[in-house]
């Protein structure tokens, strides 16, 4: 990808995102503490709106769509069925609900929205021939089956004890403290993996798949070679070592699988019925990665690995000419890993 094309970023676009985009007052010296209750418990913050609404539908996930512990004890195919069931229908719900608003009903036309095309192509390079149909097939059959074996597994080691279980009635507090971290614990995860995934070893044999997706939509977020997807939803394994509870594990994989939908969604800010706008989460971060390949590596930077390793790019020019140095130093050329 051409460095020129920094220039052109949201040229017809009548609301860009607002930059350099800010790290979160979480992990900085010297502290914040006012800026970090903001940014906990402020609106739009980390739990208010988005982590409130995955929190909620991870606890109705476990209540009411998950078989009881006594069931899982063994490998039955009835009860693995209603977990991939309901992992498909999630999936859809919100991929494909989010894929109608934005580009089917097209809600609020091209407001905030940051693509240059509308990730909806049809090209020859696309399996099937189009970018929707390929992303839905990634998404549906291997994400939605490499997800829910990792859960599977895991609740049926729960089941059995092999796993230990942290009970609420004992720890009400750490309970509490760990469900709340597991989005930060994603994130830092996710840096890793996917900076593994850019090493040349991995990035054409597995990454490249994702990264057809240069205008992204919904249905891209999901779109991973199935070993990618092995290691992307490989973060659940952390509840086979420490301490945590099935709706822990439940949580994070459950964010794992859908929080890519909104990542991708391709707008930086919703648009509201009664005209009110709002910012829908950090999307310009990961948005930036898809453009220029070799930059903002975690998924929101809630923890700023991207700026401890030298990689963040916060949406400036300032920060786009340091990543080009970065880039020549690494490859002697201008050129992205595209
Ligand atoms: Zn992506
Ligand atoms: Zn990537």
């Amino acid at each position: 990808m051409a460095d020129a094309t920094f220039e052109s970023l949201h040229e017809d676009d009548d609301g860009p995102p607002a930059v350099p985009l800010a790290t979160p007052p979480v992990f900085v010296w010297p502290p914040q503490p006012a800026g970090l209750v903001k940014f906990l418990f402020g609106y739009p913050g980390y739990i208010w709106p988005l982590n409130i609404l995955y929190m909620g539908m991870a606890i109705a996930t476990w209540f009411w769509l998950t078989p009881d512990l006594a069931t899982m004890k063994t490998f039955q195919w009835d009860w693995i069925a209603v977990i991939w069931g309901r992992n498909l229908g999630l999936t859809f719900l919100v991929f494909g609900g989010l894929h109608f608003r934005f580009y089917i009903a097209k809600a609020q036309g091209r407001r905030f929205m940051m693509n240059r095309r509308e990730p909806t192509r049809n090209h020859r390079r696309f399996l099937f021939g189009n970018q929707v149909r390929e992303n839905m097939f990634w998404t549906a059959g291997s994400a939605v089956a490499i997800w829910s074996a990792y859960e599977v597994v895991t609740l049926w080691a729960f089941a059995n004890g092999y796993i230990p279980m942290l009970s609420w009635e004992a720890h009400p507090v750490w309970f509490v403290v760990l469900f709340l971290a597991i989005p930060m614990i994603r994130d830092a995860h996710f840096y890793f993996v996917h900076r593994l995934l850019h090493h040349p070893m991995f990035y054409k044999r597995f990454h490249a798949l994702h990264h057809k997706n240069v205008d992204i939509g919904p249905w891209s977020g999901m779109s991973m070679h199935p070993v990618e997807h092995v290691l992307y939803f490989s973060g659940i394994l952390l509840h086979w070592v420490m301490l945590s509870h099935p709706l822990h594990a439940i949580f994070h994989v459950q964010q794992t699988g859908l929080s890519p939908a909104l990542g991708h969604v391709g707008f930086h800010r919703a648009k509201g019925k009664g005209g009110g706008e709002f910012p829908i989460g950090k999307r310009y971060y990961h948005y930036l990665h898809h453009r220029f390949f070799e930059c903002n590596y975690g998924g929101d930077g809630t923890v700023p690995l991207d700026k401890w390793f030298g990689t963040f790019h916060d949406g400036t020019p300032e920060s786009h000419e340091i990543m080009r140095g970065r880039r020549k130093q690494a490859h002697g050329t201008e050129a992205g890993a595209a």
